[in-house]
């Protein structure tokens, strides 16, 4: 069941280079702070200028502060295979967690269970590839790193949500590394190199994510860009 609380941080979405704005991307959040209510509060507060379409507390009790339809502030500063207007684009879902300021712990099942519930919903209604099923920190690496390592990526794309690489590739070469990054997604002009890599670490790779590109990252970025790779054209 889903609670209605009227967030007033929002507004209409945006055309960006002259494109009307289409709702292909979901951003992971963790609110990074305790109890979930103050953060309900703070998410609906206009005084903070922020805001998600959906919270989700760490039982699964869910809310709804700004309509899908509608562009929530949670992205920020940010950029996705190259759009930077990523709240245009994007449902914005916050999972309460203390985050790495204030304890941060697994997220518990009933409320991943709950994501997955609200997730094949919002994949239904809308052409989000699993692609662009992103974390915060994903889409701004040098300001994010949310919703952290601890994050269940694997069980979400057991459950048909997001890409997680299963099979061992070819790694990558270390000249191909950033190249094949921006090619996934990543905004590498606009961050740090070893910055981006440690966001594709703990998203992909999350036992390590100190941003040195060993053979398994390599071998890791190979795998995802596999996942993502574009199906060429048949004829
Ligand atoms: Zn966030």
């Amino acid at each position: 069941m889903i609670t209605t609380f009227v967030s007033p941080n929002c507004g209409p979405r945006k055309s960006e280079k002259g494109i009307a704005p289409v709702i292909d991307t979901l951003v992971i959040h963790y609110t990074g702070m305790m109890p979930t209510r103050r953060a309900l509060d703070w998410l609906c507060d206009p005084i903070s200028q922020v805001s998600a379409h959906y919270l989700i507390d760490e039982d699964g009790t869910t809310w709804r502060m700004v309509e899908e339809a509608d562009r929530a502030w949670h992205a920020g500063v940010g950029a996705w295979r190259g759009w930077r207007d990523i709240n245009s684009r994007s449902i914005g879902i916050e999972l309460s967690n203390p985050g790495h300021d204030y304890g941060y712990r697994a997220f518990p099942n009933a409320q991943i269970e709950t994501l997955i519930e609200l997730t094949n919903g919002i994949l239904e209604r809308h052409p989000i590839p699993a692609r662009n099923v992103v974390a915060h920190s994903d889409i701004a690496p040098s300001r994010k790193i949310d919703p952290g390592e601890l994050f269940p990526w694997g069980q979400l794309a057991a459950n048909g949500i997001g890409v997680w690489p299963g099979q061992v590739s070819a790694a990558v070469s270390e000249q191909d590394a950033a190249q094949t990054l921006q090619a996934i997604g990543y905004d590498v002009a606009e961050n740090k190199f070893k910055t981006v890599l440690s966001a594709f670490q703990r998203r992909f790779r999350p036992a390590c994510f100190d941003g040195v590109l060993d053979h398994e990252t390599r071998s890791c970025i190979a795998a995802v860009h596999e996942l993502v790779a574009e199906t060429p054209p048949t004829d």
